[in-house]
């Protein structure tokens, strides 16, 4: 049996003492991207935060694209989270290739190119990455100013989480 098949087969027993209350509409304080890592999942966990209090938006690196801000301003504006949250991690899978490395392993792997070269976000340093994520974020103008965002690297060895100071330029800002 597949996974996703278990899967189907558990979730009518979930749905059996599933509470209707939780289907309400969400009210998130906190919105936080991090990484698809596995590692990541468990949020409420590693933050001592509520399930419920958390707007959880991944992506691999995590990456900060444009389909990510729009969350951010979504979940800000619109859901009313009231702070941003950047979450890496070391030993991310997407420092282990750049972008044009994949790209020319999968067309020799498959024998067919992407259509054009595929965009993995990889990168090499987290701590540059969480500074430039800050930036992007912090720039955009429809992230509030009165939202704080704070970048931080969770260590996968330890769990303990890391802040990382955005560059001095930007504080001034
Ligand atoms: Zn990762």
């Amino acid at each position: 049996m597949s996974l996703i098949d278990k899967a189907l087969e558990a979730n009518r027993n979930y749905a059996k003492t599933y509470n209707p209350a939780l289907g309400k509409r969400p009210a998130p304080k906190i919105a936080v991207v991090t990484c698809m890592d596995p590692r990541l999942s468990d949020l409420p966990g590693i933050l001592g935060l509520p399930q419920a209090d958390l707007d959880v938006i991944r992506t691999g690196g995590p990456a900060v694209t444009e389909d990510v801000l729009g969350e951010l301003v979504v979940s800000t504006r619109v859901l009313g989270s009231r702070e941003i949250l950047l979450l890496n991690h070391t030993g991310c899978g997407f420092t282990t290739f750049t972008d044009e490395e994949l790209n020319a392993k999968l067309s020799t792997s498959t024998g067919d190119a992407s259509p054009a070269p595929m965009r993995f976000f990889s990168y090499k340093d987290p701590e540059e990455n969480t500074r430039a994520q800050i930036r992007r974020v912090r720039s955009h103008p429809w992230i509030a100013k009165e939202v704080p965002v704070r970048g931080f690297i969770f260590d996968v060895e330890t769990g303990l989480l890391r802040e990382v100071q955005p560059a001095a330029q930007q504080t001034a800002a």
